[in-house]
């Protein structure tokens, strides 16, 4: 609570009165709070690449004769912090994108055609694991008024987490259907699973279970919180389903509002 009193004095400068004004200010601080906490992950997650890129650079600036292997070792070092460094930048500005939009711009979108798309794009990833992928697609002409990035952006979000936390020759399911209106689109995978105690906060920005495990695959921190957003933005909600171990059950649903036929 912040008191912020006003003193009222009468002209030969006694005190006759004050005004105090009350102000509930526990969502502000809660909310300057989650900023600042906000500003300090983003510092401390730039900084982890940019140590190692600047470490690595010293390294071989100090020793001209490195051979050849070690050098060739310590610049792919560099080129994939280097690349890090640029996920992290481009999600966290999606994120603070799509954090300071209410609505989103949509278009008429044929999901089949996103879902081809993220298909091609995912079906070599998993290959590459020997993952059995197996894509499910119920109505090809299905139209909806909605945004295609954001819309491939949920898509490959969670099909790439699926993928990243599913071991070798594990086995993936991606549904996508409609029912009732509504779209509902499935991503299942077989893989390790989310403890109890995480599963509502993997939405969090910056939250990982595993922060080892979720650095060697390449992650970020920001996927599963960009992608809350965006189906928050169009009105729809994310459900997770997960045990440790046994492999997890992302199940996003967009509401009717957003279809066209
Ligand atoms: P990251 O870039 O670390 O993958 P995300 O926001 O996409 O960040 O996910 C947050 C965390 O949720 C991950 O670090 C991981 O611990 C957990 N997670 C997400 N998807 C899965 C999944 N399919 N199976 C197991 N754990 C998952």
């Amino acid at each position: 609570i912040k008191l912020d009193p006003v003193y009222l004095q009468n002209t030969n400068n006694v005190m006759i009165g004050s005004i105090i004004n009350i102000e509930d200010i526990t969502e502000k601080v809660k909310l300057e709070n989650m900023r600042s906490d906000f500003v300090a992950n983003v510092s401390h997650e730039l900084k982890t690449p940019l140590t190692s890129i600047s470490g690595f650079v010293e390294t071989l600036k100090l020793n001209e004769n490195i051979d050849k292997q070690t050098r060739n070792k310590f610049l792919g070092i560099i080129e994939s912090e280097s690349d890090r460094l640029k996920r992290l930048i481009d999600d966290i500005l999606l994120l603070s994108f799509i954090e300071n939009k209410d609505s989103i711009q949509v278009d008429s979108v044929k999901i089949y055609d996103i879902f081809k798309e993220v298909y091609d794009m995912t079906i070599y990833m998993a290959e590459l694991k020997d993952i059995d992928i197996n894509y499910e697609f119920s109505d090809e002409k299905l139209s909806v008024l909605i945004n295609r990035d954001y819309m491939k952006q949920i898509f490959l979000n969670l099909i790439d987490n699926a993928i990243k936390y599913t071991p070798q020759g594990g086995k993936i399911k991606v549904i996508v259907k409609s029912e009732s209106k509504n779209i509902i689109l499935k991503v299942i995978d077989n893989g390790v699973g989310i403890p109890k105690e995480d599963i509502n906060r993997v939405f969090e920005r910056f939250y990982r279970v595993d922060k080892a495990r979720s650095r060697e695959v390449g992650g970020t921190g920001l996927g599963l919180a960009i992608t809350k957003h965006i189906v928050k933005n169009l009105g729809g909600n994310v459900e997770l389903k997960s045990e440790l171990d046994k492999g997890s059950e992302f199940i996003i649903t967009i509401p009717n509002k957003n279809f066209l036929s």
